[in-house]
């Protein structure tokens, strides 16, 4: 595998990068606002779509209340926050997107449920946008191959919270052209990201290597061997992890976990990925971690309380 780590030194001025100036955000959950929140105060217009306007509606106050996070800090200003804002459109119809220069997918990570997005997205755009998914697992050859346009697709996956996260993965599908590769790069730099370039392969790096950690941690849950609060203290003490595997599965979403687990088991047809039965468990309960208020922690108490 020909993995390529660079700090993107790319000149942010060059043609292809400067192209992009209106951004598309589709998927309006935790990566979606994160995504929309860089990309505005990088200067960009951004529109952000989603199927569920109450998710859009959450989406804007999530960024706005990040935003005062970064005003108190002194990392932006007031004005520039009230301008950033400003610049996020939102709306439930893909005609949005029309003007389009780059098109990011941020939807749920489900195969299906993203070539729905690109069948119903596609048609909407102008010839020469540049479509991308931030997809965690799934593969970038296929999901192009799904489009119009796979020399014009790409994998551009940031890391959650992205306003905080410094690197962003760009994985090239097979098809992916030159050109597209320089853009997104030229993009990632523009944002302030380090670029990390990934074979197309199932999870790319991180999450080739991290989520089965968290699987491995729902195992020792799972047997017996520790209770959530002995697994996440052992691996943040005993491994210096800045928040233990079980902390960061629910921070991530059990769902998202469960799906690359998946991916890997699949993609890769080795039972070493197999998915942990309660995962699956808690995937089935509707207990997906922080964004629905229950997974390894309740998060009705302050502090969370593990659940087992
Ligand atoms: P999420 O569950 O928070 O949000 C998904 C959003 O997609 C929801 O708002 C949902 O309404 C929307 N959606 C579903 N179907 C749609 C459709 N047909 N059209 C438009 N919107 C639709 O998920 P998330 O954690 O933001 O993950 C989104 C993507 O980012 C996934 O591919 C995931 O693998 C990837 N990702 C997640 C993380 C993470 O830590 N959570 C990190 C990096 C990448």
């Amino acid at each position: 595998m020909n993995i390529d780590v660079t700090s993107a030194g790319f000149d942010t001025d060059s043609a292809a990068g400067s192209d992009i100036r209106s951004v598309g955000v589709v998927g309006a959950g935790q990566m979606g606002n994160g995504i929309a929140h860089v990309c505005t105060l990088a200067g960009l217009d951004v529109t952000i779509v989603d199927i569920k306007p109450d998710a859009l509606s959450k989406a804007m106050a999530t960024m706005a209340r990040n935003m005062d996070r970064q005003v108190n800090r002194s990392l932006i200003t007031a004005d520039e926050r009230d301008e950033a804002l400003v610049r996020v459109k939102t709306a439930t119809d893909y005609a949005a997107l029309a003007a389009a220069d780059f098109v990011i997918e941020a939807a749920t990570e489900k195969e299906d449920i993203k070539r729905l997005v690109f069948k119903s997205l596609i048609p909407n755009l102008k010839p020469s946008c540049i479509v991308a998914s931030n997809t965690s697992s799934i593969s970038i050859t296929r999901l192009g191959a799904a489009t119009d346009r796979p020399e014009k697709f790409i994998g551009m996956h940031f890391m959650n919270p992205v306003p905080v996260m410094k690197l962003v993965e760009v994985i090239r599908g097979i098809a992916t052209d030159e050109p597209t590769f320089q853009a997104v790069l030229a993009l990632a730099q523009k944002l302030g990201k380090i670029s990390a370039v990934a074979e197309d392969f199932p999870a790319f790096i991180v999450n080739r290597i991290l989520v089965p950690m968290i699987n491995e941690a729902v195992y020792a849950l799972y047997e017996g061997v520790g209770s959530v609060a002995a697994i996440d203290t052992s691996m943040k003490l005993g491994a210096n992890h800045p928040m233990g595997p079980l902390e960061l599965a629910d921070f991530i979403g059990l769902d998202t976990c469960l799906s690359i687990m998946q991916v890997l088991y699949e993609g890769l047809s080795d039972s070493k990925y197999r998915p942990c039965p309660l995962l699956v468990k808690y995937v089935e309960a509707g207990w997906l971690g922080r964004k629905t208020g229950r997974g390894f922690y309740d998060y009705t108490h302050t502090p969370p309380r593990p659940t087992r």
